[in-house]
């Protein structure tokens, strides 16, 4: 059995940044399935948000205002307040710890405009800025060795709770095969969010729900799944982001007629409205016939930013449009869909990382959680683009400090090791025992594509009872597959497999969800009640696992300073 006081499952920002708490006192191990900085906080382009008022002045309340009008008004309002308070210094500490920001000609922190936000919020290093953030914090990380450990290519497969109480995981190193017990004071969930499910995806490879899903299969519930964010640009069919920052520096999108479309749909703010409004222009226009082409292409034009500013402010779009389709922006408009990319729901925790288990708050004792896989919640029913990677290092941040001070006080509870340790290898064992027709390649893409089309940007009762009908029947098929590499060392294929097995859990949440909701909020959007409805459906939803199915129940929303009030831009 391994043995570590304190261990943490994910190394992207909020894994790396809760970790930088924990090693100050206490020894922590860091676990991730892929190469620490592969973790997909590193393909975060467009920046970070905070009301430095570089540009121009702005406040915490009205980044708050924004956020939670951004979210529709589900967000819980406390956590939010102390999430953007906590911005400016979060920015200044990450910069001392070595992120490099684009700078103003006066060599202040550069801010650009980004979705949703009235001011121009967005810290940002060019078009990379997940990726500085992300090294600087490992650099940090390894400063720390002596205290850190990073398991690199180890699979978390599931949660030890006993009772009330949480006492480590089970893990394999994806190297050798090998399953081991990791015996912990405190565990944080850090495993980021799970667009993968999606055809149309921005989302890393990773994005798979291991983290969700193996708390659900705990017993513990997962909070407004419904919300799924879907950015309103990805490269055409391949769903690979070109950031918002395109648009912040000032980018038109066109639809097949060349004409700037969002005048119709968001008048003041145009190509800058929240993404789940500008994510419906683009698709209303495409199913209207006024795609480019005639197929569901919208125009992404970049040429009257001159070659000069894109090479400085957008290196990367500009190279992402060169290599996957032979398209360079200085001279060409880049072609895009709305692309599935963020998860607004997740394991639920208060504003300090302590995972929840009902309604009325109830700790699951060492259990945290943070970032993506995490819900405050502090983006509601739609997350303004730069506030992830903020939520990420605020309570990646919290969440360290948190899970330090309890396990200070506790000590390590027993685990029965070959217990844990058998229902994992059981699972291994069945994959390689099953001698069934189906193909799970096909299992996945149809999996992918029925959420895409009928739990995509627009939803309604039929559409989401075929998705879940389907879902339910691909989980069927699932248990009758074949693997072909039957050895243990680097065996990818198994744990494809595995990650196959939560994503057909976690669609069918999703789905499960937005079939109970019949109103439209943020990114939940249903034909068959096009309007939010207060009345009935201002909560949060918490989706449970039980011994007859799901079960779906519901908590309120958070409301401080800001009524619900209509949401127009
Ligand atoms: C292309 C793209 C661009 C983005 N741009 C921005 C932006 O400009 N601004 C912004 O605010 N947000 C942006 N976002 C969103 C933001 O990047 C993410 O929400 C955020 O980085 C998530 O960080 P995280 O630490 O929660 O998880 P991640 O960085 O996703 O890391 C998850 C970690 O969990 C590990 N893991 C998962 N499952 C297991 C398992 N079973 N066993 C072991 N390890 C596991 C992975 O290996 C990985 O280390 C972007 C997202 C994408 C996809």
């Amino acid at each position: 059995m391994i043995k570590h006081d304190v261990v943490i499952v994910g190394s992207g920002l909020a894994g790396m940044r809760a970790a930088l708490e924990v090693c100050k006192d206490l020894d922590v191990a860091v676990l991730s399935k892929v190469y620490p900085t592969r973790s997909h906080s590193g393909a975060a382009q467009g920046g970070i948000a905070a009301s430095l008022g570089n540009s121009e002045p702005d406040s915490w309340e009205e980044h708050f205002y924004d956020t939670v009008k951004g979210g529709d008004f589900l967000n819980d309002q406390d956590a939010v307040e102390e999430f953007v308070k906590a911005a400016p210094s979060v920015i200044y500490e990450l910069e001392h710890l070595g992120c490099v920001f684009s700078r103003t000609p006066n060599g202040k922190i550069a801010q650009r405009s980004f979705g949703g936000h009235s001011k121009p919020r967005a810290c940002f290093s060019a078009d990379r800025t997940g990726h500085a953030i992300l090294h600087a914090l490992h650099e940090q990380l390894l400063k720390s060795a002596k205290s850190v450990k990073i398991y690199s290519e180890w699979y978390m497969h599931s949660l030890i709770l006993d009772g009330d109480r949480c006492n480590g995981i089970v893990v394999s190193d994806i190297r050798t095969g090998a399953v081991e017990v990791m015996q912990a004071r405190a565990v944080i969930f850090a495993t980021g969010g799970y667009g993968r499910v999606f055809n149309i995806t921005s989302n890393a490879f990773a994005g798979t729900a291991d983290g969700v899903m193996s708390a659900y299969r705990a017993g513990i519930p997962i909070e407004d799944a419904e919300f799924v964010q879907y950015h309103p640009s990805g490269l055409y069919r391949q769903g690979i982001l070109f950031s918002e920052a395109a648009r912040g520096e000032g980018g038109y999108l066109l639809n097949g007629k060349g004409e700037r479309f969002m005048e119709k749909y968001a008048p003041s703010r145009m190509e800058l409205a929240p993404r789940d409004i500008v994510a419906r222009a683009e698709q209303s226009e495409m199913d209207a016939g006024r795609g480019v082409d005639g197929k569901d292409i919208i125009h992404l034009d970049l040429r009257h930013l001159g070659k000069a500013r894109i090479m400085e402010r957008l290196p990367q779009i500009r190279q992402l449009g060169i290599d996957f389709i032979g398209v360079d922006c200085i001279t060409d408009p880049l072609p895009i869909q709305p692309t599935a990319h963020y998860s607004m729901g997740g394991i639920p925790v208060d504003k300090f990382g302590q995972v929840i288990s009902d309604a009325e708050g109830t700790p699951v004792k060492g259990f945290f959680a943070a970032g993506e896989c995490a819900c405050v919640s502090v983006h509601g029913a739609n997350r303004l683009g730069t506030n992830s990677l903020l939520d990420a290092v605020v309570f990646g941040e919290r969440a360290g400090k948190v899970a330090l001070e309890y396990a200070k006080t506790v000590g390590h509870a027993p685990v029965n090791e070959s217990h844990e340790k058998t229902k994992v290898l059981e699972l291994f064992e069945e994959i390689f025992q099953q001698d069934g027709g189906e193909c799970y390649n096909d299992i996945r893409n149809e999996m992918k594509t029925i959420m895409t089309e009928n739990c995509g940007v627009f939803r309604d009762a039929d559409r989401l009872k075929v998705c879940i009908e389907t879902i339910q029947n691909l989980r069927q098929r699932y248990k009758k597959g074949k693997v072909t590499d039957k050895g243990k060392v680097f065996n990818t294929e198994v744990y494809e497999i595995i990650e196959l097995g939560n994503m057909l859990g976690m669609a069918e949440v999703i789905a499960t969800a937005a079939l109970a909701r019949n109103e439209s909020r943020g990114g939940h959007h249903r034909t068959d009640f096009p309007k939010r409805d207060d009345q009935n459906f201002l909560k949060h939803s918490l989706v449970y696992l039980t011994d007859d199915g799901m079960e779906i129940k519901y908590k309120p929303v958070v409301i401080t300073k800001h009524q619900p009030a209509e949401r127009t831009y």
